[in-house]
């Protein structure tokens, strides 16, 4: 108030005349505060200071690179459930066990990493591809190649049409594990001609998409695959320097009862010691204990290694970014702030593309590409949407549909189009409750049709800033 010269209290009733419940000591958002401004008619010229993670961020990706050598892959398995991905990550990592020098049982720490032929490779134990997809929309983009595992009874299943959706969004490698081939009566062909109608035609079917036939059960087809994950590596070369002070994410977190906020950090870039200043999202400290994914206290880990840590002041979230910092006071500086940060966060949400603000987006030049995630009630509605929708694309706004499925609106779908700055559009379907409070808190648009025409005339509209609000 003090900045446009305006009464605090008229202030404080504007903002609640537009549902910002503040009081006179209450720190707003900084679009709160300039939306206000030009309601009292002045434009309020924010120079926006930077946090002190994002100077981090920027001093970290300015660093020289003196030692840039390759680094394993990082693996992330995907599938519908019961298809076999904890017991092919089960059998890769037993057999290369027997035939690597690692050994011993493997902890959970929500990764872990195996020696195959003197060669490495760290798989992510992602829960499923809303985990793998809640961490990309926090901008950690940890994996290299995805394993897209299909039971071969029975083929491609919603989960697994949702999997490849979500990883063809995150642009990474995917092979496909043709899992449970053991199984007698199973067809094959009809797996690659269902894996070739999403864009994934197999290599033997002359297409760019390697299979590979596996059980977890007879061991089958496991060497193979690893075989096929280092081709993969080798032709990427993955690489990253090995000396500078190391960079990553974190993978998992919990409060141990032992040990206080323990954390697994998967190493981006550098190489990080025991002792070593961490700072990671709220917590920060020295480095206690650092151990691999069979438990075993190590005195270094390097890119691509994922190693649990101890130490931290506080128990960090899952897909923050950590740091290696020379200074202590730094890092806790840092950590506080991202605390506080958070909380305003949570108070203002961030602002998603929804139909209401599209046009005021294209204008501002914020969006070029439209994603649209579709659901419908059967798959005639779905291929017709998809055609008269991709249809819309203009010169200023590419239509450009992510997801395309027969079902209702579920989390997963939230979760994408948050990542991906996604509009939700139903016809025919629903989504329940949860999904929509979900949605909600994300401030994910989410648009429910029963007449197709009328999806597409709210499209044109939403384009050139025609639509009718909705009330
Ligand atoms: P996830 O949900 O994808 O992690 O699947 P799981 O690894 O838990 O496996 C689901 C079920 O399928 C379990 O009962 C496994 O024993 C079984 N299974 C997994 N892989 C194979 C396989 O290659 N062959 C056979 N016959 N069964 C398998």
């Amino acid at each position: 108030s003090a900045a446009i010269a305006v009464k605090t209290g008229d202030v404080i009733a504007k903002l609640m005349a537009q549902g910002v419940m503040a009081t006179a000591n209450q720190t707003i958002s900084t679009e709160v505060a300039q939306l206000v401004s030009m309601d009292f008619g002045t434009e309020l010229s924010v120079e926006r200071k930077h946090s002190a993670q994002e100077l981090i961020e920027k001093q970290f990706e300015e660093r020289e690179k003196k030692n840039v050598t390759r680094r394993p892959p990082v693996v992330t398995m995907l599938g519908h459930v019961d298809h076999g991905k904890t017991s092919l990550l089960d059998k890769i990592r037993s057999t290369s066990v027997a035939s690597g020098e690692a050994g011993g049982i493997t902890q959970h720490i929500g990764a872990s990493q195996i020696v195959w032929n003197g060669k490495k490779i760290t798989f992510l134990d992602t829960p499923g591809h809303e985990a793998f997809t809640a961490m990309r929309a926090r901008g950690a983009n940890m994996t290299d190649i995805v394993v897209l595992v299909v039971a071969a009874d029975d083929g491609l299943m919603p989960q697994t049409i949702e999997a490849i959706h979500h990883a063809k969004a995150a642009d990474v490698e995917i092979i496909v594990a043709l899992n449970k081939i053991d199984l007698p009566g199973t067809d094959v062909n009809k797996v690659y001609g269902q894996l070739a109608e999403h864009g994934l035609t197999p290599a033997e079917w002359s297409g760019d998409t390697e299979v590979v036939k596996t059980s977890a059960i007879s061991g089958e087809g496991i060497e193979d695959l690893i075989e096929h994950l280092d081709i993969i590596a080798e032709l990427k070369d993955y690489q990253a320097d090995n000396k500078i002070p190391a960079t990553g994410w974190v993978i998992e977190s919990k409060m141990s009862h032992g040990q206080g906020p323990v954390a697994t950090l998967l190493v981006k870039e550098g190489q990080l010691k025991k002792g070593d200043v961490v700072l990671a999202g709220n917590g920060y400290g020295r480095v206690r204990t650092l151990k691999d994914s069979y438990g075993k206290n190590i005195k270094v880990a390097t890119p691509s290694y994922a190693v649990e840590v101890s130490g931290l002041s506080e128990v960090p979230t899952a897909g923050d970014r950590f740091f290696c910092l020379e200074d202590i006071n730094q890092a806790k500086n840092a950590a506080e702030q991202n605390l506080e940060l958070e909380r305003e966060k949570t108070l203002s949400q961030r602002s998603q593309v929804t139909l209401d603000n599209l046009f005021t987006q294209i204008e501002a030049g914020n969006i070029k590409e439209l994603n649209l995630i579709l659901k419908a009630d059967v798959q005639g509605s779905v291929d017709v949407l998809i055609k008269y929708l991709s249809e819309l694309s203009t010169d200023e706004v590419k239509i450009n549909i992510l997801h395309a499925a027969v079902g209702g609106i579920t989390e997963g779908d939230v979760v994408l189009a948050e990542a991906s700055e996604a509009i939700i559009i139903g016809f025919n379907v629903v989504a329940d409750e949860k999904t929509r409070s979900i949605a909600e808190s994300k401030g994910v648009d989410i648009r429910l049709y029963s007449i197709i025409y009328r999806i597409t005339e709210d499209l044109k509209d939403a384009m050139v800033g025609m639509l009718e609000p909705e009330y």
